[in-house]
């Protein structure tokens, strides 16, 4: 082992991971970020239209999440999220009214599909056992071509679930990427699958105590400091290049470039990454949660997909939203609030509200791309790659953004 600098550039959460992994080793790190705040797309902000701090987009992860509740162990920031003790997920059928919780079992045998008061209504525990397809997928294979959707469990269930978490039409979502997902919650039984989410905010447990952490074990992190260019000798990157400076990186220094794909590739021009991205669009509302609203709940047969329960805000996430691009704010705002006062029994004007797309959100979670995501490794023995793009065997999610960050600081360490 040397003992150069590691220059991570990116501070997202793969960033982040790479930079609390290196220096609780104690690795001299730094990292550089472009933006003036740390999280990138699991940014806290505080957002006017709203006059409330909120995070870019509403996230949600399952105690199956392993490197991620291990960063937050790390950090310090679990407590700060809200971790039920047994599995539940609330829906709501927007066209009939119908409610159920689905709650899967604590234990890996899944007894719970054989009980009617935790399944989805109307499916049988044979509709459960039929979806064990999806694990056996090959890397070419859709969802939609391992399990049948014209089912109650398709629609009512593994769409809703596996929506989120690919973020792409299941028609063109990558089988292997949604058995990876189930493989490490679902199918480990209903302890992998409790709902987290952080109920104050993102910044607050996932990304500030990371920053803190950096800097407490020596590592700095440096905001407004994109890098421009990098400068390359053959097998190594020589320089990193900055609006007002050049840092020359040594024999002994590393490189994790941990920035989101696109930059990646002006960065590195020859390397190969995802192309196609799909967005998110998240509909927020200024209201206080009903008490009786469950804090996640799953809707069916509407524009809303999840809506979270925030204590002073309401908020819907749409995945793969790409058909809102274009579409006007404010009537896509009041069709949600509509929804929202459906399932929460709300009868109030429409408080304010603001309404978020993040364009490329995630990378599309397809066979094609998912086949172009390149390792950590590269071919400049002193560069790796960390971010939700990089072949992590999961969709673009925290876990997969995390793992890649602590994937690239084992290779720099050990390089
Ligand atoms: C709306 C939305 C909802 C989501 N919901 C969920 C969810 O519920 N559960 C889940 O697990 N995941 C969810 N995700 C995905 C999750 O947010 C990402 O997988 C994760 O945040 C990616 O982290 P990253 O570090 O790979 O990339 P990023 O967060 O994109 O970080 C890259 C960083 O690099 C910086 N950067 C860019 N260019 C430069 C440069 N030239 N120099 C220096 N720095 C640069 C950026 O500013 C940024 O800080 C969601 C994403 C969105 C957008």
């Amino acid at each position: 082992m040397t003992n150069g600098t590691v220059h991570i550039v990116g501070a997202g959460l793969a960033g982040l991971s790479a930079g609390v992994a290196l220096a609780g080793q104690g690795r001299k790190v730094i990292v550089h970020e472009l933006a003036r705040h740390a999280g990138g797309r699991c940014r806290s902000y505080f957002e006017s239209a709203l006059g409330m701090t909120i995070d870019n987009g509403n996230h949600l992860l399952l105690s199956g999440n392993a490197s991620a509740l291990a960063f937050l162990d790390k950090i310090g920031g679990r407590h700060l999220l809200d971790e039920p003790q047994h599995a539940a997920f609330n829906f709501f059928d927007l066209a009939s009214n119908e409610s159920w919780v689905l709650r899967p079992n604590d234990g890996p045998v899944p007894w719970w599909i054989f009980s009617k008061n935790r399944r989805v209504p109307r499916t049988s525990a044979l509709d459960y056992m039929r979806l064990g397809n999806l694990l056996g997928a090959s890397a070419c294979e859709t969802v939609t071509e391992r399990i049948a959707s014209d089912t109650v469990v398709y629609r009512n269930l593994m769409e809703p679930v596996l929506l989120a978490a690919l973020n792409c039409d299941l028609k063109e979502g990558s089988a292997q990427l949604a058995a990876a997902v189930v493989r490490e919650t679902l199918g480990r039984g209903g302890k992998a699958c409790r709902p987290l989410f952080a109920a104050n905010g993102l910044g607050p447990a996932l990304v500030d105590p990371a920053v803190t952490f950096i800097a407490q074990k020596g590592g700095e992190v440096r905001f407004d400091h994109g890098v421009r260019a990098i400068e390359w000798d053959g097998a190594r990157a020589t320089a990193l290049k900055f609006a007002d400076d050049t840092v020359p990186l040594s024999p002994d220094d590393k490189l994790i470039l941990a920035v989101p794909a696109w930059v990646a590739r002006t960065l590195a021009p020859e390397l190969k990454v995802p192309t196609e991205y799909r967005s998110i669009l998240n509909a927020h509302f200024a209201f206080p949660s009903p008490r009786s609203l469950a804090k996640i709940t799953g809707v069916v047969n509407a524009t809303t997909e999840w809506l979270f329960a925030f204590e002073n805000r309401l908020s819907v996430t749409v995945s793969s939203a790409d058909r809102f691009n274009e579409a006007e704010r404010e009537p896509t705002a009041r069709r949600i609030w509509a929804e929202i006062s459906q399932i929460a029994g709300i009868d109030a004007e429409m408080p304010r509200w603001q309404i978020v797309k993040e364009r490329r959100a995630t990378f599309a979670a397809t066979p094609d791309q998912n086949a172009v995501r390149p390792r950590a490794e590269t071919r400049w023995k002193n560069v790796f790659l960390a971010g939700d793009w990089t072949a992590t065997g999961l969709p673009a999610t925290i876990e997969g953004a995390i793992r890649s960050g602590e994937t690239a600081a084992k290779l720099a360490m050990a390089a």
